[in-house]
């Protein structure tokens, strides 16, 4: 319906100084947070214009746009560090705009939902955003939440980066190349969002070792307190979805396990 040109993905006059202004995202240098460049999809303007000030004032450059065309349009053509995607938009909603933009490229996506069980909801499905707030939230924690978020994707670059030629993890059938950030099992490419993967790492290291939700929070996610470890089971949930539901043994009360069935 919405033609991403006519409705425009528009550069936020919210903050001061380098924070506006049509530049595209540096496609260099780490995605550190001082120059981040985050889009902001969300149609309603009293919502977005408060992300774009707040995240504007943290010193990131940020871009809004208003429905979910002009959303993937905007993520094509800036190249954003992390997308805020609000799931409820005119036109496509953002479960088709995080699948058409996970398409393109791999990007971490931090989506804004009405209610908790929306959230459980999207994570079943395996959307393939990585963090997940509902509305109301407070701003500080949007910000908590982006700076932990690009923590870990600057880290694991980094960790790229550092071992190159680092081997493969091979547990069972299933090989993890770390340098690469590709996962195989059987063979097949299974394609995963950067948490995704991080939790995967984590996982594969150990395996047949029990690993608590409260220790994946703070060593994938980045949390100090054990508040989420809701976002813990949903992603294991999505891994369980996407490599089988054979890999990963639930240890009630405790954690996880990767236990990839022998022969
Ligand atoms: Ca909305």
């Amino acid at each position: 319906m919405a033609d991403p040109r006519a409705s425009s993905a528009f550069p936020t006059g919210a903050g001061a100084g380098p924070s506006t202004g049509r530049t595209p995202a540096p496609p260099t240098g780490p995605a550190g947070q001082q120059t981040a460049t985050v889009l902001v999809v969300e149609d309603e303007p009293a919502i977005a214009t408060a992300i774009a000030q707040r995240l504007s004032a943290e010193g990131w450059r940020v871009e809004v746009a208003r429905d979910g065309l002009s959303g993937v349009d905007a993520a094509n053509r800036l190249r954003p560090d992390l997308i805020v995607l609000d799931v409820m938009l005119p036109g496509i909603d953002g479960l088709e705009v995080t699948r058409r933009i996970q398409a393109e490229q791999p990007v971490p996506i931090l989506m804004l939902t009405a209610r908790d069980d929306e959230t459980d909801m999207l994570i079943g499905l395996g959307v393939g955003a990585d963090d997940y707030m509902t509305k109301p939230f407070s701003m500080r924690e949007l910000v908590a939440r982006i700076k932990a978020l690009l923590r870990r994707v600057d880290r694991a670059a980094q960790a790229a980066s550092a071992a190159p030629s680092d081997p493969p993890l091979v547990v069972g059938d299933v090989t993890v190349d770390k340098a690469q950030r590709r996962v195989y099992r059987a063979g097949e490419e299974v394609h995963l969002t950067p948490t995704e993967f991080e939790l995967l790492v984590m996982l594969a290291s150990s395996p047949k070792t029990v690993l608590t939700r409260e220790r994946l929070l703070a060593e994938v996610w980045d949390w100090a307190d054990a508040s989420g470890t809701r976002t813990v089971d949903s992603h294991i949930k999505a891994l369980r979805r996407k490599l089988g539901a054979d890999l990963i043994r639930t240890v009630h009360g405790v954690g996880y396990a990767f236990e990839p069935p022998v022969g």
